[in-house]
Formats: structure tokens, C-alpha cells, sequence
């Protein structure tokens, strides 16, 4: 019998519970799921970083920690921890933002609020969006939720441009990635999704200079992480028209407090951290597949390097 510990509000045991413990005898693992284990008797921790535990150091016989989040720089410098770390990456999740990402692109690009929000009886025929095919969207970040989102705007007719951190090969997306990377990535592009983890090296990727890179005009939407962005660099491309609107879901402080400028800005639209979520029936079924790779001997899969920072 392997002793499960669940450590994530009590909220999320209600969602997780019975979706859990299903895929544990859909899997024919024999598993005690519980918040209350001995530590020392405990082979897998279910984790968010919001639950009880914060200090790994009794959880002798663990194996690994398994989290519920695809964020980890909540985590990764914890100094308890040293079981392997497996983030979340699961279809569900991933479908979810592919949805939201396409629809604020979609948004920008059809300029959806000329006619949405200026209904006011005048027959504005006078301009057109153009064809995606003219509209170059950049992706920073191009791992399992950048590639994904990818692939759907370039179905769309998109040119996509996506950059990470290591080369890349993608069917359909032009692969850049390192210092200059980032530059090519950035001039001329209309929209820019951010799509990396936080890490001290992505802090403030999008700042004065390189938000000037960007066509002028052009649009900022942001589900990876509030500080991939100097906030004051953003308002004052915002004020000068060389961005015309932000979409960001995510924020250096949340939730976001009411009085910050983004809240009343004309140009930016605020969502609450809502772009994608966990849903508890599909993570369950990736949770319960990793650890049974993991009593099978087999490599767990989205293992975290916590040299690299996610
Ligand atoms: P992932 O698979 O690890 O992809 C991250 C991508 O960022 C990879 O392509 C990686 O490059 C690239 N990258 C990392 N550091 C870089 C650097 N210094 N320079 C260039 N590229 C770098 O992560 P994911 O599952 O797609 O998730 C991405 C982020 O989305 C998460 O970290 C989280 O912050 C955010 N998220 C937000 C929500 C929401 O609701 N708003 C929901 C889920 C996730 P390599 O491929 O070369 O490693």
C-alpha cells in the first residue's frame, strides 16, 4: 500500500478526493490518500504550494512530489526540497488556455471592441481587419502551453514565432530562441503572448527596450507571469501608442490591488489569474500515471530542474 499525502487547501481535497482515488483503482494502484500521514511513512506528496506543507525535511521516504500547479517559482527555491519535483502539465489545462489565448488574440486582431462597445447607430464601414496571414504573432515561451497555443493560431492562418530557451523544431512555427532570438522574435511583431516561467532570468523580459522592438500599435497579452513585465515600461508604451492594448491575466501582486493603475486604464484589460486551471479529473489521471511510472522504475515525466528554475 503506498501512502499518498494530499498537501493543498482544503477546497481542493473535495475537488480531488474521489477523481484521485478513481484513478488510483483505474490504475490498479494500491493507495491510501490522505492529508493527515506520518511523514516519515510517506512515499508521494500531492503539493500545492498554498497547502500545509512547506518543510520537506521529515518526508524521509519520499519519492517524489507530485504539484498540481504548471507554475513553479513558488517552489523551486525551497531548500527542504530535495525529492524530485514534477510540475503539471495536463491536456485540460493546456486546452484552457489554447481557448484563451486564441479568443484575446482573436479580440485584438478582429478589433472586436470598435463594434462591441461603439454600437452608438453609425454604419462604420470604412475599415477592415486584415487577414491573420498579415498579423505576426510572437510567443515567448514556446513549451507545453506555448506550442500548443501556437500550433492553434497557426491553424488560424497566424504566422507564429515562438522562443524559448534551447533550439527548437516545430512543425508550422518559426523556432528562435537565445539573446538574439529575442530581438528577431519581437521586431515587427503585431502581438506578443507570454507564455514562460518566472525565473530570474525572465523577470522583466518584456521592458522599455524591448517592448520598442514590437510593431507600433501592437498588443500584449500576458498568461505567464506578472513580473515577465517592467509594469512601468508597459503604462508608459501604452500611454505613447507604441502598445495599443494588454491583455493580462497575471500580476506581480494578486490578487491585483484596487488601485493599481492597470484596474482604470483604457488599454488594459485585467483577468483574474482565470486563463487556464486544473482540472481535477484529467491532473488526476497525469498524477496517478507518474507515480505509477515511478513504482515501475521508469523516469518520472515533467521532472523541474531546479538549476533552470522550472
Ligand atoms: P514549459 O513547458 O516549461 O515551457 C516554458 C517555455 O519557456 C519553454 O519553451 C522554455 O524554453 C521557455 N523558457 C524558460 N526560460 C527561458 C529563458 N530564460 N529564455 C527563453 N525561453 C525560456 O511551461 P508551460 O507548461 O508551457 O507553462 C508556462 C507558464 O505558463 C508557467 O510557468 C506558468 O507561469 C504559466 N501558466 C499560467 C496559467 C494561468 O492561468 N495564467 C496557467 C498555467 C500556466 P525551453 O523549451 O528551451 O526549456
Amino acid at each position: 500500500m503506498l501512502n499518498v499525502l494530499f498537501s493543498a487547501k482544503s477546497a481542493a481535497w473535495t475537488d480531488y478526493q474521489a477523481p484521485l482515488n478513481a484513478a488510483f483503482a483505474e490504475a490498479g494502484i494500491d493507495a491510501n490518500l490522505s492529508r493527515d500521514h506520518v511523514p516519515e511513512d510517506v512515499d508521494y506528496i500531492i503539493f500545492t504550494p498554498n497547502g500545509p506543507v512547506t518543510d520537506f525535511r521529515p518526508y524521509t521516504k519520499t519519492k517524489a512530489v507530485m504539484g498540481l500547479w504548471a507554475g513553479v517559482e513558488t517552489i523551486v527555491d525551497n531548500e527542504t526540497l530535495t525529492q524530485p519535483l514534477c510540475r503539471l502539465v495536463d491536456e485540460s489545462l493546456t486546452n484552457g488556455m489554447v481557448e484563451w489565448v486564441t479568443g484575446h488574440t482573436l479580440r485584438h486582431h478582429l478589433g472586436m471592441d470598435t463594434h462591441i462597445l461603439g454600437q452608438d447607430g453609425t454604419w462604420r464601414d470604412d475599415s477592415f481587419p486584415p487577414v491573420a496571414a498579415k498579423r505576426p504573432v510572437t510567443i515567448l515561451g514556446i513549451g507545453a502551453l506555448g506550442a500548443a497555443c501556437g500550433e492553434s493560431l497557426h491553424r488560424l492562418g497566424f504566422p507564429v514565432t515562438g522562443w524559448s530557451r534551447s533550439p527548437k523544431d516545430i512543425p508550422d512555427i518559426r523556432c528562435l530562441h537565445g539573446e538574439k532570438g529575442l530581438q528577431e522574435a519581437l521586431t515587427d511583431a503585431q502581438i506578443v503572448i507570454l507564455l514562460l516561467p518566472q525565473t530570474p532570468e525572465t523577470t522583466d523580459i518584456l521592458n522599455a527596450e524591448t517592448l520598442a522592438l514590437m510593431a507600433k500599435g501592437s498588443f500584449v497579452i500576458n498568461p505567464g507571469r506578472g513580473p515577465l513585465i517592467d509594469d512601468a515600461a508597459l503604462l508608459a508604451a501604452l500611454d505613447s501608442g507604441q502598445i495599443a492594448h494588454a491583455t493580462l491575466d497575471v500580476f506581480r501582486t494578486e490578487p491585483l490591488p484596487p488601485d493599481d493603475p492597470f484596474w482604470a486604464h483604457p488599454k488594459v484589460t485585467v483577468t483574474p489569474h482565470i486563463a487556464s486551471t486544473t482540472r481535477p479529473e484529467t491532473a488526476a489521471e497525469v498524477i496517478v500515471e507518474n507515480i505509477r511510472r515511478g513504482e515501475a522504475g521508469q523516469p518520472f515525466r515533467f521532472l523541474v530542474n531546479r538549476g533552470r528554475g522550472y
